[in-house]
């Protein structure tokens, strides 16, 4: 592969969803010559076809490609990797995850002959598109795994350029910190610990007595207030625009909340993300069709919060807004 402008290689982008679609148009507006897999039969195809992009089967997009983006979801990249990438990827060609899982943990084990890189967007492919379009660009973190031209560092950064990223900042990162941090996030903070949080506080309400109207307003939907500030301006900027009242609660509740204790089974779970414990239970509970998952997701679907939760959301008309007008963060990692 050309290794100085990424303008003259030929890109496979493998899957077209949130990511995926993203890096695609980005990558065409900045001259590169864009190919996206996909099945024929898949979700995506008639998408890409409209947005006026080549398409080929993923095998096929590979065989022409120097560059082969792996965007479709982590777990299918594994049969992918085998079937499709690995007996038709051109000797010397650059493979590009969005996410250290695959190859972190083993369930991807590169050709040598190849370059193996990770570029992430530090946020959701609605905003990587919509903020290249306006001339900027999303942060990425960017890592290489395996450097058999001796250009994979530049590759790496001329694709995160591609994507409008260096247009905001580019930070290096390795597989392993981004995959670990990434699903540490994820498990104790944003998706496992927010929402056990905001159930649990409701719990406490609604048991105590008080109305779960009430108590869905209180600690599910003045989160989002919260976390703005946060977003917008750290901690600082929350206790800049919260009362006196509500700061003194935090100061001397907070701490008893989230305790040395919690701290501890932080460590546990980020014990078991780094031992490769949480790895393999995941495949283990993939591979078995995901029983588990199917419960526990069908218990928060049935919590009383949510049952709540859609009668109160269909009073308020400024949630009619398109679905990517705020986009979520969505991914497993
Ligand atoms: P997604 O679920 O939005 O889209 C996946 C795409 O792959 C779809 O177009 C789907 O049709 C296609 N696909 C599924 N199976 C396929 C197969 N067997 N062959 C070909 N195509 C197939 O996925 P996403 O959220 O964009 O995630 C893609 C990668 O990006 C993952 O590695 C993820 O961890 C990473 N990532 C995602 C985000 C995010 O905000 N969504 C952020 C950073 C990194
Ligand atoms: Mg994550």
């Amino acid at each position: 592969m050309n290794h100085s402008p990424l303008g003259n290689a030929r890109v496979a982008v493998l899957g077209y969803g949130s990511q995926g679609r993203a890096h695609a148009l980005n990558l065409r507006d900045s001259g590169c010559h864009v190919v996206v897999g996909l099945r024929p039969d898949g979700p995506s195809w008639q998408r890409a076809k409209a947005e006026g992009f080549a398409l080929a089967t993923p095998a096929e997009a590979v065989r022409e490609a120097d560059l082969v983006a792996v965007l479709t979801p982590d777990m299918v990249q594994p049969v992918l990797y085998r079937e499709a990438i690995e007996p038709n990827l051109k000797p010397g060609a650059a493979l590009l995850f969005a996410h250290g899982f695959n190859v972190h943990y083993g369930q991807i084990r590169p050709r040598a002959d190849i370059d193996v890189v990770l570029v992430a967007p530090k946020g959701p492919g609605a905003l990587v598109r919509s903020e290249y379009a306006r001339g900027r660009g999303v942060p990425c973190i960017w890592a290489v795994h395996q450097d058999a031209s001796g250009h994979a560092r530049e590759h790496a950064c001329a694709y995160a350029s591609a994507i409008g990223g260096a247009r905001a900042m580019l930070i290096q990162t390795t597989f392993k910190e981004e995959t670990e941090t990434d699903l540490f996030g994820e498990q104790a903070v944003l998706c496992g610990g927010a929402s056990a949080l905001v159930q649990a506080g409701f719990e406490t309400l609604v048991e105590a007595g008080y109305q779960p109207e009430i108590a869905y307003y209180e600690v599910l939907h003045e989160l989002k207030l919260i976390v703005d500030l946060f977003y917008e301006g750290g901690i600082t900027r929350m206790l800049e625009f919260v009362s006196e009242t509500a700061q003194y609660g935090d100061f001397v509740s907070g701490p008893r909340v989230i305790d040395a204790g919690t701290k501890a089974r932080m460590r546990e779970v980020l014990g078991e993300i780094q031992d490769g414990t949480f790895a393999r239970n995941w495949i283990a509970e993939y591979a078995a069709g995901l029983p588990h998952y199917r419960r526990c997701k069908q218990a928060d679907l049935d919590h009383p919060l949510e049952q709540v939760g859609k009668r109160l959301r269909a009073r308020m008309a400024w949630l009619d807004a398109p679905a990517d007008a705020t986009p979520a963060l969505k991914k497993a990692g």
